[in-house]
This record gives C-alpha cells, sequence and structure tokens, in this order.
C-alpha cells in the first residue's frame, strides 16, 4: 500500500519521533502550522476514523492528554488545537487517520474560523432523528 504514515511506521522513510508503544506511534508533523506541531496516529492502517474499532481509538485517546500536555510545556505554547480530518473535503491529505497537536499562542496568525449557522425551523429534529436511527 502506497501510505506514506505507513512507510514512517514500517520505518521506510524517517520521521521526528515522540512518542511510541504497541497501537500507536507519535511524530513531528513536517509540515508545521506552529511549533511542535504533532502527529499522532494508530500504527493500523485505516483511513477514517469512523472506520476504526472503538478499542484503536482509545488507544490513541489515552496518549493524547500526556502528549498535548508535553508538546505545550515543551514548546511554551498557551493552547492547542486538536485536529482530526477525515475525507478530502474535510481537508484530508494522508489517508491513514491521524490527529493533529497543533500548539497555539496569542496572535500567531493560524486564526480559527467557525462560521456558525443557524438551522431551519424543524431541521434539527429531523437530523437528530437520522442520527439516532442509524445507531440502532
Ligand atoms: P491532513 O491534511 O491529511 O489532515 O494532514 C496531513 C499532515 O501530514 C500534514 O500536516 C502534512 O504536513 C503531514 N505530512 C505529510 N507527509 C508527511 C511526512 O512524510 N512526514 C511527516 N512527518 N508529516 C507529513
Ligand atoms: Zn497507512
Amino acid at each position: 500500500m502506497d501510505c506514506i504514515f505507513c512507510k514512517i511506521i514500517s520505518g521506510q522513510i524517517p520521521a521526528l519521533k515522540i512518542y511510541e508503544n504497541d497501537q500507536v506511534l507519535s511524530f513531528l508533523d513536517i509540515g508545521p502550522l506552529s511549533d511542535g506541531h504533532t502527529l499522532v496516529i494508530p500504527r493500523k492502517h485505516y483511513s477514517r476514523l469512523d472506520q476504526m474499532p472503538a478499542d484503536e481509538v482509545a488507544a490513541v485517546a489515552k496518549v493524547l492528554p500526556e502528549l498535548a500536555d508535553a508538546v505545550i510545556c515543551a514548546t511554551g505554547a498557551e493552547g492547542y488545537n486538536i485536529l482530526q480530518n477525515n475525507g478530502k473535503v474535510a481537508g484530508q491529505l494522508v489517508e491513514h487517520v491521524h490527529f493533529h497537536i497543533i500548539p497555539r499562542v496569542s496572535d500567531d496568525g493560524l486564526g480559527y474560523r467557525w462560521n456558525a449557522k443557524k438551522y431551519p425551523t424543524g431541521k434539527d429534529q429531523e437530523i437528530q432523528r437520522k442520527i439516532i436511527a442509524e445507531l440502532k
């Protein structure tokens, strides 16, 4: 499979590793949005979060707080974003599930876009019903 992150896991291409265990690998992003921009990935290849077994997601989630704390302490950042893109439309370029830890400082110029809208009457309940139906 031609997956750049699988190649990092197998050692075919180098990465600046931060942390690893049986299920998870973490390394610096090669194109950082800020100093210390870190990626956390499952060792097994999954394209999207919704394809992962819950215990694999849990293994990644389990290390996120400690990694985020280390990244923030090491860089002196004031905060951070956890970003996880699924699908091209959502900005996913590498089709191997990954969580970004993006350190943030005041006036870092990265910005934050949250173009909230309002539901037309009744649409929110309709969507709520549909999602709940999918869970059954
Ligand atoms: P996405 O847009 O898919 O959520 O993010 C992919 C991220 O992977 C980007 O931030 C990009 O800089 C990073 N990336 C792509 N190729 C490599 C690589 O070969 N090594 C490392 N360390 N990061 C990579
Ligand atoms: Zn992969």
